[in-house]
């Protein structure tokens, strides 16, 4: 039969379509990948990659990665199933990364920004040592250096192979925020799904303002520990972007594809760079100058005319 032979595996080649996890639809990986991996049927948010999300978050070119050469230490001699070190290899070689989350500096509509993205690829973007610590450097440069940064966090919490270790990253991480709250910076973070554990209990609920990717699963605990520990059934919607906008637990939930522009309007809105800032990064050319041109006639103005530049700028035809 002429069917049969579409039934091994093998005639259909690999990675060109995947089925979408909510609405089972086929989606092409190209199409969805220039969709930024959104189904284009029902709008789920399917997995992006760390270095994805941040290519797409900054300008074309800008985002430059710092301190890919740190790497795990087996402090512990963990072993579960099998030696954590023989883990980080095998998710190292899954994942293309060398550990759960990818740091750097670029610039978003021209402004520049420090930069961290978990990857749940990575042992589930669980926060180990390295992940803590390149959360806390993009934290700390962004706070040196005078420009907001943004953590975009998806995590399923601290890394049980680090042991009371990853659990420290949890105050490292909120530490350098205070300090950075102290100097009066921005922090804007991310929630992708999902983003739970000791990673929601520290740096993801800690932004000055809070985005959330539709339909996120958000919480400490999952609902089924919840629900043993209470013995009582959890309301509909439980733990979901939807559910915690509503309770005001975050600000604002953003469309990925939207999530460039929503940000730089916050930037607009809350921040202003130093003339030397502005000289520098006009110096290096690219978006930067374009910004920096549009907002030396705003002094005094910048949060509002800035604002609405910024949603003219969404919306070609609003007057
Ligand atoms: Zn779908």
């Amino acid at each position: 039969m002429a069917w049969s032979r579409f039934r091994k595996k093998r005639d259909m080649p690999e990675g060109l379509w995947v089925n979408c996890k909510r609405c089972n639809q086929t989606l092409f990986t190209k199409e969805l990948t220039s969709n930024q991996q959104i189904c284009q049927h029902c709008g789920y948010h399917m997995h992006q990659s760390a270095r994805e999300r941040l290519e797409t978050m900054c300008d074309a070119g800008s985002f430059v990665e710092l301190w890919g050469d740190l790497f795990t230490k087996d402090r512990l001699d963990f072993i579960d199933k099998e030696p954590y070190p023989e883990k980080l290899r095998k998710s190292a070689s899954k994942s293309g990364l060398t550990e759960g989350a990818v740091a750097g500096t670029g610039s978003i509509k021209g402004h520049p920004v420090a930069v961290c993205s978990l990857d749940f690829a990575f042992m589930g973007g669980s926060m180990g040592t390295v992940v803590g610590e390149k959360v806390a450097r993009t934290i700390e440069l962004a706070t040196e250096e005078r420009v907001p940064a943004i953590v975009i966090s998806c995590s399923g919490g601290a890394r049980m192979h680090e042991g009371a270790l990853s659990l420290m990253q949890m105050g490292k991480t909120s530490g350098a925020i205070a300090r950075m709250h102290d100097a009066g910076g921005l922090y804007i973070s991310v929630l992708a799904n999902p983003t739970t554990g000791g990673v929601m209990a520290s740096f993801a609920a800690l932004g000055d303002i809070i985005l959330a990717e539709p339909g996120a699963l958000i919480g400490f605990a999952g609902p089924r520990v919840i629900r043993e520990t209470l013995r009582t059934e959890l309301p509909d919607g439980f733990q979901t972007a939807e559910f915690l906008l509503e309770r005001g637990f975050i600000d604002r939930i953003v469309k990925r594809t939207d999530l460039r522009d929503d940000i730089a309007t916050a930037i607009d809105f809350l921040w202003t760079y130093t003339d030397e800032q502005r000289e520098k990064y006009a110096a290096s050319g690219g978006p930067a100058e374009t910004s920096v041109v549009a907002r030396e006639g705003l002094e005094g103005e910048d949060a509002v005319v800035g604002g609405s530049e910024a949603a003219a700028d969404r919306n070609p035809d609003a007057p």
